[in-house]
């Protein structure tokens, strides 16, 4: 079977009946879900843990087995910050310490519908490591490019699953380069960015706000490299308000550091601002991309909710992530910026207020 409602954004191709292309096998463009996520109450199946509550969204097959290391279900914790009530989303409670399992796992379940066993990535962060762990729980192999310079926690962690290092001398585009030749040789390049299966996986997150708040939050705040977790969160909660008439979906707040910031200028319509042309470093590694494939999508998203992009100034980001850790909550500092973001304006954002922390402090340093 096909990847229901999957098409490419340039030529309108249907994703192909075989193979997992990363990107469109006619003309090269983005594959992109088309119409929206469908989401039925009658269809939960309560007795999945987790994401997999929310399967008959994935649209995957539905004999297929589930890949789970106990994703999702994250808490939502309440606390009292600066006058407000405020809701904060543990989803660096996942097995591998970010939001990534929720597209890995749908992605790695996805790739065992096709027989596939063996997958290339590139990411020295939060998703070569959250794939790393999948591929490990499904029996794939994967060989994971990194540039030569990257080390710290989040290496060794996609080491320890098992997968194979590569590393690539020169520049993060000189790592998506080596790894598209390994794609275009024909191993699979189970790419988070290209490869839209995860988004479905990123939008059980909106299903369980919901169901935590009890309704639709009045703003959701997410730190934004690519965008990919804040495009599924607006299009989980559009497919909500699809079936809750009278709701309608939070703002959308995507948040990127200063130094790093083509979303946020793509976003105010200001491109002759700093922060579409640069690609400055940042302590918040995690949001830090340069080129992100999906922004028109996300742009869309934000505006469709009436929300915004913020960014965030490099010395606002470690009193961000003290601030949180005094409130119990550790993350690392490209998690932090969410904060850091609800200071600026937290007086000008509806109740209830959700702030997302995607990523687990015990893997910075
Ligand atoms: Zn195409």
């Amino acid at each position: 079977m096909t990847y229901p409602g999957v098409f490419c954004n340039d030529c309108g191709g249907a994703y192909p009946k075989d193979g997992v292309p990363y990107r469109c096998s006619i003309c090269g463009g983005l594959y992109d879900f088309r119409g929206g996520l469908q989401f039925d109450q009658t269809q939960m199946d309560r007795s999945q843990p987790g994401i997999w509550r929310f399967r008959h969204t994935f649209g995957l097959p539905p004999d297929l087995a589930s890949v789970s290391l106990g994703e999702g279900d994250t808490p939502l914790l309440w606390s009292e910050a600066m006058g407000r009530r405020i809701a904060f989303k543990c989803e660096y409670q996942n097995p591998s310490g970010s939001f990534k399992d929720r597209g890995s796992a749908v992605i790695t379940a996805w790739l065992m519908s096709r027989g596939v066993s063996e997958v290339v990535e590139d990411s020295s962060g939060n998703a070569g490591a959250s794939l790393a762990a999948y591929a490990a729980r499904a029996g794939i192999k994967a060989r994971i490019f990194i540039p030569e310079s990257a080390s710290g926690p989040k290496r060794r962690q996609i080491e320890a699953y098992g997968a194979v290092l590569v590393p690539v001398p020169g520049s993060r585009s000189d790592v998506t380069k080596a790894v598209r030749q390994a794609a275009d040789g024909g191993t699979v390049y189970a790419s988070h960015a290209y490869i839209p299966f995860n988004l479905p996986g990123y939008a059980s997150a909106a299903y369980e706000i919901y169901e935590q708040v009890g309704k639709m939050p009045g703003a959701v705040i997410v730190p934004a490299g690519q965008g990919g977790f804040l495009l599924g969160l607006a299009r989980g909660f559009d497919a909500l308000r699809r079936i809750h008439k009278k709701e309608t979906i939070p703002k959308m707040i995507g948040v990127q550091a200063r130094t790093c910031a083509p979303l946020w200028a793509l976003c105010a319509a200001r491109d002759d601002e700093a922060g579409l042309d640069t690609d400055g470093d940042t302590m918040a590694e995690g949001v830090r991309v340069r080129d992100p494939l999906r922004g028109d999508a996300v742009r869309a998203a934000v505006l469709t909710s009436r929300g915004f992009m913020c960014i965030v100034d490099e010395k606002d980001i470690m009193p961000a992530r003290n601030a949180l850790a005094r409130l119990g909550f550790y993350v690392e500092p490209t998690s932090a910026i969410a904060w850091a973001a609800l200071i600026q304006m937290v007086d000008r954002l509806p109740d209830p207020i959700v702030v997302i922390l995607t990523g687990s402090g015990l893997k910075y340093g």
